[in-house]
């Protein structure tokens, strides 16, 4: 068995351009899934209006966040927008072993990077029903300056480009369509056979059933 099976949790990875709703389903998902872990990642971004440390993100200095890249606190990490963002190896992998579901909301080029790392994780990629609705969430989420907006809307054709490299996409047109099909997702990835195998160790011993 590869030490990348040996985790008894499902590791999540959802990507989406900014403006897709990717928050909104996510929380929705955690509300409905509450066993599923997501990962606070680190950011040198400026707090926006509302958010915590430690809640949305850990804030940090970009001097800091390089010297932890340097220690391989990240299990991934990337610019994106301008900032850095990283996610923790530590928490990651502690959650996994002890068989908890962890849920990544990151970027594509933190995606591909958790994804060589780990083969199995489930690639998620959130689309809005048309470049219109994604244009009108931008501009009704008023927390960021029109220049950023406009950064953030020309960021979005880059990352829709790489939607091709994750497993599932969803269309986030109808909100309860959409959460009930991300919902579908996470329920099928904890019924793969590996996952099983590692979280019911015991029963599998008892049937005589021997993973490979
Ligand atoms: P925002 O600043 O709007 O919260 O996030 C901007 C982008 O950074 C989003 O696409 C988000 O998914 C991504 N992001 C957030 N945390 C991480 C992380 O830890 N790693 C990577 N690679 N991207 C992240």
């Amino acid at each position: 068995m590869s030490s990348t099976n040996a985790f008894a949790g499902s590791l999540f990875v959802v990507a989406a351009p900014s403006g897709a709703g990717k928050s909104t389903l996510v929380n929705a998902l955690l509300a409905k899934e509450p066993t599923i872990k997501l990962s606070i990642s680190t950011t040198t971004r400026a707090p926006r209006p509302g958010e915590t440390h430690g809640k949305e993100y850990y804030f940090t200095t970009a001097d800091d966040f390089i010297a932890r890249t340097k220690q391989g606190e990240f299990l991934e990490w990337a610019e994106v927008h301008g900032n850095y963002y990283g996610t923790s190896r530590l928490m990651v992998e502690e959650q996994m072993k002890t068989g908890t579901d962890v849920l990544l909301e990151i970027d594509w080029q933190g995606a591909r990077q958790v994804k060589k790392l780990f083969p199995q994780a489930a690639g998620i990629f959130i689309l809005p029903p048309s470049i219109a609705a994604l244009e009108q969430r931008l501009n009704k989420r008023a927390t960021d300056e029109p220049h950023v907006i406009t950064k953030r809307l020309l960021a979005a054709g880059g990352e829709i480009a790489h939607a091709p490299e994750f497993e599932y996409a969803i269309i986030n047109e109808e909100f309860d369509v959409a959460l009930s099909e991300l919902t579908a997702i996470v329920r099928a990835a904890r019924c793969r056979f590996a996952q099983q195998a590692a979280r019911n160790a015991s029963l599998f011993a008892q049937l005589g059933i021997h993973a490979e």
